[in-house]
């Protein structure tokens, strides 16, 4: 008997046809039947790929050419097929982000599964998988505060989603423990997922895990794993032998016959939208998997994104969250006394005030640490000649190249591109070429100078230590390196966004913001709530030890002092600045209160990308006037003309960006839909020779 079988495989970004082909499968006595679901092997081209069984049929599909169709290789044995719900999923990624189902469908697998043939496939399901016979049970949770108790009854009682919104160390992460500790204790087939933005930053909350359920109950997912630990997770999931999947964006794909509760922490983060490929945002995917799989859906932050914010409004306003309020912070500690530091009121051109220096240097003498937040790295983010102007330019990007001190380099951040400094001018040959503006190199040098006599406690000198992207280079490094905070040795820790989140540094008394302005006038309308988050979350990581006598302090250095930001920043008062975040977007129609996608295209010259673009604008305008269907959703959308990016030149490639903006999620996706054959027709016109690739980018994050 013939069936033909429509399969997920690994298709061109771009490719129209949905990315499924059909392939046929002869069923004889031996080989069995195949099921939507099923991994199989298909030739394509002259090679065997994996592909993931999507539909069965009887009968050849009309319009197929049946002579064309190629046999299935052969069937991945001994793996049970991808659940409905996980194809659900992946479908449905795939139409929301406008990529096909075979590529979305394949990053969501572990990549080893691809490369394995069926030989070394039956071995690695030959090795016996170290499971959990028995339930080894748990180890019992903290007697929880009142506030954590009335979350977690609301958890238990309500169908969510939730929005838990608390304070940083209000003890968010005890009740998300405990919510999946009922779950699993509740149903012994239960699984959860929890979700962390960069799980290589918080390895603490991955200890933690394991021993309140086991190291046997959890795997991790996240990219910093090998391919063999990925798949020998995925596995244990896909299987059920493990309870708990703990991991980054990524995990939203882990197949998990049995999820009943996902929790995504720190909602806000960024990190949960992917940047390449399929741009989707794992925790708007939790959502729709929660609804879709019947699993309770928990969001966790102490500044929520202000989508998450407005969706967990009162329910009689439209509001579809539940709302979880968590103020206090466990035991006695205290929310961080905000001072601003009015830099219009220092000396010019000094980086750190006088008051700030003083404050630094009498908590390490009392034995307390202390965290500098600048957000560059780096010595200097440019190098120039005062006598002829020369700046050191990335000859390959619109971009400065940034001058690290330590190794002697100029490095373009963008593309990479590294030359040593240059000994004098290369365009006058003055010898004398200066940094101008600062980074975390800079600063930490900057400190160590100015700080040289002082003492801590113990009569040793300062210990200051930079953490950023280039500290930790090497395998090891970072958690080297938090390991010396922990500890106590470092007095001082410098560094960029990276040490502001989620780290549960127990002695840190003060914390600054050294140059946050910049955010402050950014183009983008989201700086802001992400500036705000910021500090908040750099705050949280003071006075988390309620020994600590003193009263600990967040700085803040800037020549704004009264911008909104900060005031509310000084209040702690997240719903105050959401409020009024909400308000100015609501008049400018941004989002939430707008749907927006960005189209971009990548070319060789820039005005190539833009003539793309705005070709594709006006054909897709044209073709709505024969479609009255097009023509309608086309009236909720606006289209705007195509601009340079930002950055308009990565790499030698010039980039262009086109916005797509409606009040309507649906008139947005309908556009969307028929935006792609336009692209298609688009790109073959000779006026785009010179165009490399193009992309969608639904609900971005940076405009
Ligand atoms: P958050 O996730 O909100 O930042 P955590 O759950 O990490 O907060 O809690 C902050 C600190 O308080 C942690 O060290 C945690 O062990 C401790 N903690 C949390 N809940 C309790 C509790 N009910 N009793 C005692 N300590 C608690
Ligand atoms: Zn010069
Ligand atoms: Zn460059």
């Amino acid at each position: 008997m013939t069936s033909w079988i429509d399969i997920a495989v690994q298709t061109p970004a771009h490719s129209l046809i949905g990315g499924l082909l059909t392939y046929r499968h002869v069923r004889t006595v031996e080989n069995s039947l195949i099921t939507p679901g099923t991994l199989v092997r298909v030739p394509l081209g002259s090679r065997d790929v994996l592909g993931v069984v999507w539909a069965v049929h009887d009968h050849a599909p009309e319009g197929l050419q049946e002579s064309s169709v190629r046999d299935i290789a052969g069937v991945l044995h001994g793996i049970a097929p991808l659940p409905a719900a996980w194809r659900q999923l992946v479908q449905f990624a795939a139409q929301y982000y406008q990529r096909s189902i075979g590529e979305v469908a394949m990053a969501a697998l572990p990549p080893q599964m691809r490369d394995l043939n069926a030989a070394q496939w039956a071995r690695r399901l030959k090795k016996p998988s170290a499971g959990p016979s028995e339930d080894p049970g748990f180890a019992p949770g903290l007697p929880l505060s009142a506030q954590q108790a009335d979350a977690l009854a609301a958890i238990q009682a309500q169908a969510g989603p939730f929005l838990v919104f608390g304070a940083t160390g209000s003890g968010k992460t005890e009740v998300y423990l405990q919510a999946v500790q009922r779950q699993l204790a509740s149903n012994p087939q239960a699984q959860a997922l929890l979700m962390v933005p960069e799980i290589n930053l918080t390895p603490q909350l991955e200890a933690r895990v394991m021993a309140r359920f086991g190291a046997a109950q959890v795997v991790s997912m996240h990219s910093g794993m090998t391919p063999a630990q990925r798949l020998k997770s995925w596995l244990a999931a896909h299987t059920g032998r493990a309870r708990i999947v703990l991991g980054t964006r990524m995990a939203i794909f882990a197949s998990m016959p049995q999820l009943k509760l996902i929790v995504v922490d720190e909602e806000h983060d960024p990190s949960y939208k992917q940047q390449e490929g399929a741009r989707y945002s794992a925790r708007d995917l939790a959502i729709y998997r929660g609804r879709l799989e019947g699993a309770k859906v928990i969001l966790g932050s102490a500044t929520p994104s202000l989508e998450s914010w407005h969706h967990s409004r009162p329910a009689a306003q439209g509001g579809r969250y539940q709302r979880l309020l968590m103020p206090e912070r466990v035991g006695a500690g205290q929310m961080p006394f905000v001072r601003r530091v009015d830099m219009n009121n220092q000396p010019r051109k000094i980086v750190l005030s006088a008051p700030l220096l003083a404050a630094i240097q009498a908590r390490v003498e009392r034995g307390e640490q202390c965290m500098l937040l600048l957000n560059r790295r780096g010595y200097a983010p440019v190098l120039h000649c005062a006598d002829c102007g020369w700046k050191s330019e990335c000859s390959h990007c619109s971009a400065f190249r940034v001058f690290h001190k330590l190794d002697r380099t100029l490095r373009c951040h963008h593309c990479g591109f590294t030359e040593r400094v240059p000994r004098a001018c290369p365009a006058c040959g003055n010898a004398d070429i200066a940094p101008l503006g600062r980074g975390t190199e800079q600063l930490e040098e900057h400190l160590a100078e100015l700080l040289i006599h002082v003492r801590r406690p113990d009569g040793q000198p300062i210990h200051i230590l930079r953490i950023d992207a280039d500290s930790t280079q090497h395998k090891g490094a970072l958690e080297r390196q938090l390991a010396q905070v922990h500890s106590g040795e470092v007095d001082v820790l410098v560094g960029t966004q990276m040490i502001a989140k989620g780290h549960d540094f127990r002695r840190i008394t003060l914390v600054a913001a050294i140059n946050p302005d910049n955010a402050l006038f950014s183009s983008d309308f989201r700086a802001p709530e992400r500036l705000f988050a910021l500090l908040m979350q750099a705050g949280g990581r003071a006075g988390r030890d309620a020994d600590q006598s003193a009263q600990s302090e967040m700085w803040v250095q800037t020549f704004h002092p009264k911008h909104d930001v900060f005031a509310a920043l000084k209040k702690h008062d997240y719903p105050a600045f959401a409020s009024s975040q909400l308000i100015e977007r609501e008049q400018a129609g941004l989002p939430p209160w707008s749907f927006q996608a960005l189209l971009r295209a990548d070319a060789h010259s820039q005005q190539v990308a833009q003539d793309f673009l705005n070709a594709a604008r006006l054909a897709l305008q044209a073709s709505g006037e024969d479609n009255t269907d097009l023509q309608t959703w086309l009236t909720q959308v606006s289209l705007y003309p195509a601009v340079p990016m930002s950055i308009q030149r990565v790499a030698n490639v010039e980039r262009a960006q086109m916005l797509l903006e409606s009040p309507s999620r649906m008139a947005l996706q309908k556009v969307l839909a028929a935006l792609q054959p336009v692209l298609h027709s688009q790109r073959a016109a000779p006026a785009h020779k010179g165009l490399i690739r193009w992309l969608v980018d639904v609900d971005p994050l940076a405009i």
